[in-house]
């Protein structure tokens, strides 16, 4: 049974990274008929917090990214929050020390200092001198009991290698000897978070581990955590990182780089989705466009790149372009209810047909939410301004008596479509012997203020005769 888990730590939103990463164990799972599993290491006390967990929670969701077992959801092997957890992995730690493959170290902050100050001397990478491996676990419980301070060490192996069998990558070797005996319990009684998440990988059920490259590093010291509580490793696969355009680490300077931030700036869930399956991944045949359901089928974590993923937003935006003008209408109408608040504009006291109709027009041109209000407003809003550009431009003498002999033939269009609209503004352009240009941007300026807007004739429709009379005659007065 695969069983496969996304554990990120709740120390801020969820990263494009690590949406990116939940997304390609979602695939597998969901491909392999297995579990997805959401557990949250939230045990760094002083970085972790329950909002940043329920903010991962609810990005996840919105992208469609739901978990089989979790902390909402429950599973029969919770608690899934690692801080509910604490006594389970101090249990683990007691069997090591008692089996003697960990010891407790009573080395203080200093004496670790004083050691690695003579590694950087010798310019050699520093490790732990292994001066207190040989205390014998009656003693040293005897320190602990007269208030010594101790941390307890894995005894990792000091020759051979340890390689990781990665599904990705193929074999990687680590020399023992670059590994130290490291911390898995610290002096303040909490568990490291290599120790951890073996034992929850193991106590989970995990089959494969696909997290980030970033990791890629800690594997072989989980390896020797499992090989030191004698049980098998689950397989491993790491997923490659996600570099900004110069091929930097992505960071704030790059613009949004969480989910939530793209939420806010329009982004749709579809694209977001079909954006993070191309990092790393591709369906072949050299496609950009990819549904969530056809990934699920075509998905192969042996066909995940080693290399570096470059991010791009402007394929994000592209690809946003190309869902924003698929969406089902009445969908983008909900959807797009937020971003109209947010600019003080409540779309539902309008008839809904009517909306629909200015977001299908609308979205032709533009490629986020957040344009599509920007280049709609003055649909819902009579009371904009005109663009001075366009005024110096537009609104000249003879532009505005053309106009003027216009409008009661305006009046009389019956119906008032966009083909009608056409017919009779050429045919007066011709007869006022002006360009039907002149009339289009002058109308184009009463009507909306701007100077650059969708197709004026359908414009027109959309806002219908009544109002684009009453417009022109407000400009004209
Ligand atoms: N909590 C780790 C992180 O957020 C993930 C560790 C793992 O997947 O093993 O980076």
């Amino acid at each position: 049974m695969v069983r496969v888990r996304f554990a990120p730590s709740p120390t801020g939103q969820l990263h494009i990274g690590g949406a990116r990463t939940a997304l390609f164990n979602y695939l597998f799972a969901k491909k392999h008929n297995g579990k997805f599993i959401l557990r949250i290491e939230d045990t760094d006390l002083e970085r972790s917090r329950k909002e940043w967990a329920e903010g991962i929670m609810k990005s996840l969701k919105w992208l469609g990214i739901e978990w089989d077992e979790g902390p909402d959801v429950g599973g029969e092997f919770g608690p899934y929050f690692q801080s509910q957890r604490k006594e389970i992995y101090l249990e683990y730690i007691q069997k090591l020390l008692e089996e003697g493959k960990a010891y407790y170290c009573f080395c203080t902050q200093e004496e670790i200092e004083r050691e690695r100050e003579i590694a950087r001397q010798q310019k050699i990478p520093y490790k732990y001198s292994k001066k207190c491996r040989n205390i014998s676990l009656e003693e040293a419980k005897k320190r602990i009991e007269n208030g010594e301070k101790a941390v307890v060490r894995i005894k990792a192996p000091v020759e051979g290698t340890t390689v990781v069998h990665d599904i990705i990558r193929g074999d990687v070797e680590f020399s023992n000897d670059q590994l130290d005996d490291f911390i898995i319990l610290k002096s303040d009684g909490n568990p490291t978070y290599n120790f951890v998440c073996v034992i929850d990988d193991y106590l989970m059920k995990i089959s494969h581990v696909i997290r980030a490259e970033e990791h890629l590093s800690n594997t072989p010291k989980q390896l020797i955590i499992y090989e030191a509580l004698n049980i098998q490793p689950p397989q491993f696969a790491h997923v490659p990182m996600i570099l900004a355009p110069d091929r930097s680490k992505l960071s704030k300077r790059h613009g949004a780089t969480s989910v939530e931030e793209f939420f806010e700036n329009g982004y749709l869930k579809e694209a977001i989705v079909n954006y993070l399956l191309l990092l790393g991944w591709s369906p072949g045949e050299d496609r950009t466009i990819i549904s969530l359901e056809e990934a699920i089928q075509k998905f192969e974590l042996e066909k995940v790149s080693k290399n570096a993923a470059i991010y791009d937003i402007n394929k994000l935006t592209w690809i946003n372009g190309y869902y924003l003008k698929e969406i089902d209408l009445d969908d983008l109408y909900e959807r797009m209810k937020y971003f109209y608040s947010k600019k003080g504009i409540d779309i539902s006291s309008f008839d809904k047909e009517y909306v629909k109709s200015v977001l299908k027009l609308v979205r032709e041109k533009v490629k986020t939410l957040v344009e599509v209000v920007s280049a709609s407003t003055y649909f819902f809003d009579s009371n904009y301004e005109y663009e001075q550009k366009g005024v110096e431009k537009y609104f000249t003498a003879d532009n505005l008596k053309c106009l003027q002999l216009l409008l009661d033939d305006l009046k009389n269009v019956q119906p008032f479509s966009a083909e009608e609209i056409e017919k009779l503004v050429r045919s007066k352009a011709e007869e006022f012997n002006t360009k039907a240009a002149n009339l289009i941007h002058t109308i184009r300026m009463c009507i909306s203020g701007r100077t650059v807007t969708p197709g004026l004739f359908e414009m027109m429709e959309v806002l219908g005769k009544d109002e684009v009379i009453r417009r022109i005659e407000k400009t004209l007065k």
